[in-house]
């Protein structure tokens, strides 16, 4: 009677999903099967031990209610280990504590908080995991998301009109932009709702040229309440599909409409736009979202990885935001690695599973960068502190200055291949001596200090973002 089993225990997976979400559903659910299922005994088949015990620890009561809304039956629950169970790769564990012979006892992670149904519609499909409350907000993405959180609750109404959002790839341009038409959704603050890549907008509107009828157009696009558009480097830059950008543009804007578009750069910059719609998008707010510094992405590793219902340990958190520094896909992916990787070795998550998931990606950070100067990390340094290169390298000894320069020195070390003697030779022609001192006093700092820590990986993020500019 496998197929009964397997039926009830499939309509309670589905009701499952739909009362924990899709993200923790697929972690700790979608690989589960049940060998028996009845007034006595429900059987449920897991991947592996570590399944076993979260499941008891913190879902049982869940699948006892949902049986039981389901059949009417209270029976005992058992997991069982499937036997040569393949482990998804795509399905993520585990949980904080680093001891791999004891079953994880970290504690629940919070509830997700109840998002209210839909108000209003978006015309296209949304992600639903791009929301504000899903956004980590830190010092480099903060004026972009107030900004998109100004537009979302009064559109058309604010000076930011267009709101014009730019970065480089995989620092949250689509999320905002997502989370913008999702707010408005929500909470009806525009009717009309359409976010859109560049692309389709584009290849839309050559639809509709050649039926030769662009009515079905015009009623999407220029009856938005909001128009949200993705990646607008991306358009094509045809005459004609200018002049029809520029259409839709003076219609929304002559209506108080929001026009909300993204860019991987700023718009003074793009390549192949008309004068005048270049001048259109500065009209309102141009806004930018930086590399985010440490604190910021090992939040973000935190709350993705809450996502999908599991705690990751401070110390590895920390060490994979310090590898991955410069896009949050990659940090994701990443961690879905990071997490993979633990199912298939049945350990918790830890530095060393951390340390073989980098190395397996390709991704041992090089601690050297020939890319970047120490002239130029002298500058940037200097810049921050808003003092000269010349007082930065200078003999002064005052606090202040002095632990700038040790800074300084420290980040030559770290992010060039300069010997020690050619660092000291631009450091005012200081000994190597003189720059070992630095350096230990400064990692010596760094291991108790926390408010230290984030001062250099700010430091050390302005200094790396300038040089892959
Ligand atoms: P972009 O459009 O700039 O290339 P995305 O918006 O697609 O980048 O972001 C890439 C991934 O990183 C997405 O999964 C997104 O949810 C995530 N992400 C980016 N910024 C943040 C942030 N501040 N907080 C949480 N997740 C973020
Ligand atoms: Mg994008």
């Amino acid at each position: 009677m496998v197929d009964k089993h397997s039926g009830l225990w499939d309509q309670c997976l589905r009701k499952i999903e739909g009362k924990i979400g899709a993200n923790t559903y697929g972690t700790w659910f979608a690989q589960t099967s049940s060998s028996q299922l009845d007034d006595r005994l429900a059987v449920i088949e897991v991947p592996t031990s570590f399944f076993v015990d979260w499941l008891e620890e913190h879902w049982v009561d869940l699948i006892r209610s949902t049986i039981e809304e389901i059949t009417s039956w209270s029976p005992e629950i058992r997991f069982s280990v499937r036997k040569n169970a393949p482990v998804s790769a795509g399905a993520p564990l585990d949980f904080s504590t680093t001891d791999a012979s004891a079953p994880s006892r970290a504690p629940a992670l919070p509830e997700k908080q109840d998002v209210p149904p839909p108000v209003s519609e978006a015309v296209f499909p949304l992600n639903p995991r791009y929301r504000f409350e899903d956004f980590i907000v830190g010092e480099s993405n903060q004026f972009s998301f107030t900004a998109a959180k100004a537009v979302a609750e009064s559109p058309g109404a604010t000076s930011y009109n267009p709101l014009v959002i730019y970065s480089g790839v995989g620092l949250g341009k689509t999320h905002l932009l997502q989370a913008i038409a999702d707010y408005c959704v929500r909470n009806g603050t525009a009717s009309r709702v359409v976010y859109i890549s560049a692309e389709k907008f584009f290849t839309d509107y050559l639809k509709a040229i050649r039926k030769q009828d662009t009515s079905a157009y015009v009623e999407i696009y220029r009856n938005a309440d909001i128009l949200l558009i993705d990646d607008i480097q991306f358009y094509v830059k045809t005459e004609a599909c200018q002049r029809e950008l520029i259409h839709t543009f003076n219609t929304l804007y002559q209506l108080n409409k929001q026009i909300v578009l993204s860019s991987d750069r700023p718009p003074s910059t793009l390549k192949g736009f008309e004068d005048r719609l270049i001048s259109r998008f500065q009209w309102g707010l141009v806004s930018d979202i930086d590399r985010p510094d440490l604190e910021t992405r090992m939040a973000i590793i935190n709350h993705k990885a809450g996502d999908h219902g599991v705690r990751i340990p401070r110390e590895v958190a920390r060490f994979m935001a310090e590898q991955i520094d410069s896009n949050i896909r990659e940090l994701e992916g990443a961690l879905t690695h990071l997490i993979t990787f633990s199912i298939y070795k049945r350990a918790p998550v830890s530095l060393e599973i951390a340390r073989d998931t980098i190395k397996s990606l390709g991704r041992v950070k090089s601690i050297t960068s020939p890319t970047i100067s120490i002239g130029e990390i002298q500058k940037r340094t200097a810049g921050y502190f808003n003092i000269s290169v010349e007082l930065l390298t200078g003999a002064t000894r005052r606090q202040e200055i002095a632990t700038a320069r040790h800074i300084c020195m420290y980040l030559c070390r770290r992010l060039t291949q300069a010997p020690l003697k050619s660092i000291g030779t631009e450091f005012g022609n200081r000994d190597h001596a003189t720059v070992i001192h630095a350096c230990k006093n400064i990692a010596a700092r760094l291991s108790t200090d926390a408010d230290f820590q984030v001062l250099v990986s700010r430091i050390q993020n302005r200094v790396q973002q300038v040089a892959s500019a």
